[in-house]
């Protein structure tokens, strides 16, 4: 871009004044998309594609957080019920979701399965009034019950979507790394900041900083780029 152009971007930014079309005074080039993270629990999407929404939200896509659970069943003693919807509030925050973007349901922790049809209707919903062009769920090999039921709805209500399921070794038995996102260390740190938020799970061996790089790290190494996150493809859509 030449001194002029670069003078009329800054003026237009400094005008609009808004962090998903301006960047440090540089317009960032959005594709429009609107890309959908299905998490089960709290802190769900961010352990899956925490890189690749803070990934997506600097390219200027369009991104919905939607728990289906806060998990208070599952909060540890001494911690009021409504922490992990704050956890989450704060997680989001870091990755740079809007906050009118985040949605936490109240399904009961381990109990979806009988409320299977609930959750379907409510994924109806989030397709109709997003569209999304892309969906995160967990992977339909994930052994949990609650990320089961959430991965074949998604399976079932977006099938004609693109949907890719994350990564969550300590569920997944066996997972295919078939497609990836290739990501910048400042967004692998940017996962390992909205991960800090949740406090009341500091416990959790899988949330410890060493081994969300070590995963990025692992994932990059298998297609020669520094850092990513992987996915099993569970539908994919060429536009
Ligand atoms: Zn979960």
């Amino acid at each position: 871009m030449n001194r002029r152009a670069t003078q009329v971007v800054g003026f237009l930014c400094e005008v609009i004044r808004s962090p998903t079309v301006c960047k440090n005074g540089w317009l960032i080039m959005s594709d429009g998309r609107t890309v959908l993270v299905l998490a089960p629990h709290t802190d769900d999407g961010e352990l899956g594609c925490g890189g690749t929404i803070a990934k997506e939200v600097e390219r200027g896509s369009e991104v919905i957080y939607v728990a289906f659970s806060s998990a208070d069943r599952s909060l540890p003693e001494g911690y009021p019920k409504g922490t992990l919807k704050k956890e989450l509030t704060c997680a989001t925050k870091v990755l740079g979701v809007r906050k009118d973007h985040v949605v936490c349901y109240d399904y009961d922790v381990r109990n979806f399965h009988v409320k299977r049809q609930d959750i379907l209707d409510e994924m109806l919903r989030l397709r109709e009034e997003y569209g999304p062009t892309v969906v995160f769920a967990p992977s339909l090999n994930d052994l949990h019950q609650d990320h089961k039921i959430v991965a074949e709805e998604a399976r079932r209500m977006f099938k004609r979507t693109s949907i890719l399921g994350y990564e969550m070794p300590w569920n997944n038995i066996s997972f295919d790394t078939l497609s990836f996102s290739v990501l910048e260390k400042r967004h692998v740190d940017q996962k390992v900041e909205a991960l800090k938020c949740y406090e009341s799970q500091r416990h959790r061996a899988y949330l410890n900083s060493d081994f969300i790089n070590s995963l990025a790290l692992a994932r990059g190494v298998q297609v020669s780029v520094p850092y990513a996150e992987a996915f099993e493809v569970v539908r994919w859509i060429m536009p």
